[in-house]
């Protein structure tokens, strides 16, 4: 009786890895659709939980705020990461985020994420506004912005500019 339980193990074991396998598939096929670009965590492994939960807020709005392709968000999981990140790149005068247009890369600070989500939106897009002009200006990031975060209104005022309403 007891030859035959060890026996089995392999047995279970390899259930539990094509399991597991099934499970991993199933995701890699459906993570492309939320955006091109990459997040990669900055000081995660310290704070794994949390980071983790902000991780996912930004891959959610990405779904909607679509960064180029190939280009590269980091989220700082601590203030002292963020410390860092901010002082690699001449401190610009910021708390919450900057982007290094040439470097092709985002910063963002994590702790963006414990405020509401039109504030860490709005961050998002701001950020995205300053790449899509592919300048550093902050009215014309800040326009860009406006618009992606209100896709109808601002077709609708196009709209209205155009017939005269
Ligand atoms: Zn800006």
């Amino acid at each position: 009786m007891k030859h035959i339980s060890v026996s089995l193990w392999p047995l279970l074991f390899f259930l539990f890895a094509m399991n597991a396998w099934a499970t991993e598939t199933k995701v890699t096929s459906t993570a492309p659709v939320t955006s091109a670009a990459r997040v990669r965590l900055d000081g995660g492994f310290q704070n794994a939980p949390q980071c983790n939960l902000w991780r996912a807020a930004l891959q959610e709005e990405l779904k909607t705020l679509q960064y180029p392709p190939g280009w590269t968000i980091t989220v700082t999981c601590l203030r002292s990461y963020w410390d860092t990140a901010r002082r690699n790149a001449d401190s610009p005068r910021t708390n919450t985020a900057f982007s290094k247009l040439r470097g092709r890369t985002t910063v963002l600070n994590g702790e963006i994420f414990q405020q509401s989500r039109p504030f860490y939106r709005g961050i998002i897009a701001h950020e995205l506004g300053h790449i899509k002009c592919d300048c550093a200006d902050e009215a014309t990031a800040e326009r860009i912005a406006w618009e992606l975060q209100h896709p109808l209104e601002s077709k609708d005022s196009s709209e209205a500019a155009t017939t005269g309403k």
